[in-house]
């Protein structure tokens, strides 16, 4: 998955944006979408409708003058700070100081912080359960050697369906036994509590129990695939109601980089399987874990350094309204990341009926070439550019 929106990023990275092509060669009808898909972006300057060719699109209610403030998407959902920069880039705002180490570091969950207002809303926003989710993973992490460190393939196949549901198919049964023994470990807290022992006598805990757990744990481990996961079941959990508006994202059906991407997936799941505080294990399942990556393949934006034009790649996350923003390579939509908001501004005179557009290329697409910007799209986000400036030329 992770689709990086830098044609030179060789990491595990992720993406910026959408799915969808602009649809500027169409004819889009003049109706809005039926029913507005939850968590898409509502306003009275544009409104979101279906197009023939590029699915959801945003187009303009109104002549907008250059500079208008269209959109500040506030949805994060769950986003990956990749570990090399969790020192200089602060969990909660992404603010970094050109590469200095921020003076707030807790050791314990493995974020850094540019101040205590920020520790604190992270912590709020995680919750205490999403904190001993951080402090588990950071204790398994610490205790690894650095040849886990993950490594991805790129240029491989991406895995099919049949191979993505046969690698979550054969990790089933000692997923399964892991989820029994973690279980049990609940249920015993409850016998003792309540004083019976039927709780204790309902699982039989056998040493396959536990050397399933233990196999899972020597398994070579992935801290950014897993960040990701957590990431997303934490905030999964904490916002049940808000989960709808991932799913109505245009989803990716092989969102998997690589065998090795996939398999950094189903192990990472194992992984946290045994060790997540017992609440959140009714999120973590294959199901959810797939659909966070089929939603976040084509429809996360990158997060970077504000300066130097966001040459530092430091992670990346999902707002859902912002994905309804389409691509093009001569876009009219500027997009500014302004802490954990998106904002975005008309870059010109728009008129009215005219499809707002980002770009995907984060500023690339200026010096590419037609044919490097239209094999970048493909590969990455799936699609053969359409826009009016590749069909122009
Ligand atoms: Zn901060
Ligand atoms: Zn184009």
């Amino acid at each position: 998955m992770y689709l990086s929106d830098d044609p030179t990023s060789t990491t595990s990275s992720s993406a910026c944006s959408i799915s969808r092509p602009s649809s500027a060669s169409s004819a889009p009808p003049r109706e809005a979408v039926k029913s507005l898909p939850v968590g898409a972006p509502s306003t009275n300057l544009f409104e979101v409708r279906d197009t023939p060719t590029a699915g959801r699109a945003v187009f303009a209610s109104q002549p907008i003058p250059e500079g208008t403030l269209l959109w500040r998407s506030d949805d994060l959902t769950l986003s990956v700070l990749l570990r090399e920069y969790r020192r200089e880039v602060c969990g909660q705002c992404f603010t970094y100081e050109y590469g200095r180490d921020l003076s707030i570091r807790d050791q314990s969950v493995g974020f850094a912080f540019c101040s205590t207002e920020c520790q604190d809303a992270w912590k709020r926003w995680n919750g205490e359960i999403g904190v001993t989710a951080w402090t588990a993973v950071e204790t398994l992490v610490k205790k690894r050697s650095k040849e886990d460190d993950e490594m991805v393939e790129e240029g491989l196949p991406r895995p099919n369906r049949k191979a993505i549901t046969k690698a979550w198919a054969d990790v089933e049964a000692q997923a399964s036994l892991i989820r029994t023994l973690r279980e049990a470990e609940q249920s015993t807290t409850t016998t003792s509590r309540s004083g019976t022992v039927e709780a204790v006598e309902a699982v039989q805990i056998t040493k396959q129990h536990r050397r399933a757990l233990s196999k899972a744990l020597q398994q070579k481990i992935s801290p950014d695939v897993m960040a990701f996961i957590v990431s997303g079941i934490v905030w999964h959990h904490n916002n049940p109601q808000d989960w709808p508006k991932v799913l109505a994202l245009a989803d990716d059906q092989t969102p998997y980089h690589s065998a090795d991407d996939l398999a950094a997936f189903v192990r990472s799941y194992l992984h946290l399987l045994a060790i997540l505080p017992l609440p959140l294990l009714s999120s973590l399942t294959p199901e959810i874990v797939f659909l966070l990556s089929s939603r976040d393949s084509h429809n996360s934006f990158g997060i970077r350094s504000l300066e130097d034009d966001g040459s530092e790649f430091f992670g990346y996350g999902c707002w859902p309204a912002a994905s309804y923003f389409n691509h093009s390579c001569g876009p009219n939509i500027e997009k500014k990341r302004v802490g954990r908001v998106w904002e975005f501004r008309a870059s010109s005179e728009i008129e009215d009926g005219e499809e707002l557009n980002i770009t995907y290329l984060s500023g690339e697409e200026r010096k590419m070439s037609r044919g490097k910007r239209r094999e970048v799209l493909k590969k990455n986000w799936g699609f053969d550019c359409a826009c009016a400036r590749c069909e122009a030329s």
